[in-house]
């Protein structure tokens, strides 16, 4: 039987726990012009339901997240209106915001929409739709322990820097990672770091960059390559695959 000091020092950790306000921000403004579809990317289907849906799924089954706020470009609240069933069924799920002609502007109206009591935020692209529950908690339980994490997967090729068509520096494979999505941070690190990336006229192409940039750690979770951003055509296909292979799970992923 646990001691009276033990069962109080869990109790206390159980209720910090169910406390912790937690919420993710969907980004779902882009064009995905290099896509070439007809649809912006994030209503495209895979497998017959849209980007948007599977990543919005596979966060509402996320048990520490307890509010999922999408981003949409202006321009396609219309779309997002015949979606409207679905997303009625979806728990937690705030009212849509609109974003912003870059990421990071994304990034910044989602924040803007958060209430003050938010302790951390979860980032994700929903182009990410292939996302995994159980690896996003273990972004969100990094992240709790110090402050800013990402999901990302080591690199399989040797990566090159490039300039004018020539190489200039080969990096250590070991060292190179990609980044992914979800990236989570406590709130009041990602907001001090929009407000200095918008004061220096700085855009990143993910969120752990203008995090970095304040000289705060940012710590890394191993993801699966299955969580790779859809960009092309054969991206879908090769997730379709993926999908029908079983690969997916029950999780809407
Ligand atoms: O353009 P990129 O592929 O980096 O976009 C990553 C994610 O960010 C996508 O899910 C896209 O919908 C979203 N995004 C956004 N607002 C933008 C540009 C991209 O929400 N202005």
């Amino acid at each position: 039987m646990a001691s009276p000091r033990a069962e109080c020092g869990w109790r206390a950790r159980w209720l910090s726990f169910g406390l912790m306000s937690i919420a993710a921000l969907v980004l779902a403004a882009g064009r995905g012009e290099r896509l070439g579809d007809a649809l912006p990317k994030a209503f495209v289907p895979l497998a017959g339901r849209p980007l948007l849906l599977r990543s919005l799924d596979a966060l509402a089954a996320v048990p520490e997240i307890d509010r999922l706020v999408l981003v949409v470009a202006p321009g396609d609240r219309k779309r997002l209106g015949d979606l409207e069933a679905e997303l009625a069924a979806l728990p937690g799920l705030a009212p849509p915001v609109d974003g912003g002609s870059e990421r990071q502007h994304s990034v910044r109206a989602g924040m803007a929409a958060l209430p003050d009591d938010v302790e951390l935020v979860v980032v994700h692209d929903a182009a990410r739709c292939l996302v995994r529950p159980e690896d996003v908690s273990r972004v969100i339980a990094e992240a709790r322990r110090h402050g800013a994490a990402i999901l990302a997967a080591p690199v399989r090729d040797t990566i090159k820097r490039v300039r004018d068509g020539q190489v200039i520096e080969t990096p250590d494979r070991a060292s190179c990672w990609a980044a992914q999505t979800p990236q989570v941070f406590r709130t009041e690190v990602l907001r001090e770091a929009l407000d200095r990336a918008d004061e220096e006229g700085f855009v990143g192409t993910d969120d752990a960059q203008i995090v970095e940039r304040l000289g705060v750690a940012v710590r890394v979770v191993p993801g699966p390559a299955s969580n790779r951003k859809l960009t092309f055509r054969e991206d879908f296909d090769a997730a379709e695959r993926w999908l029908a292979s079983g690969s997916g799970g029950g999780t809407g992923s």
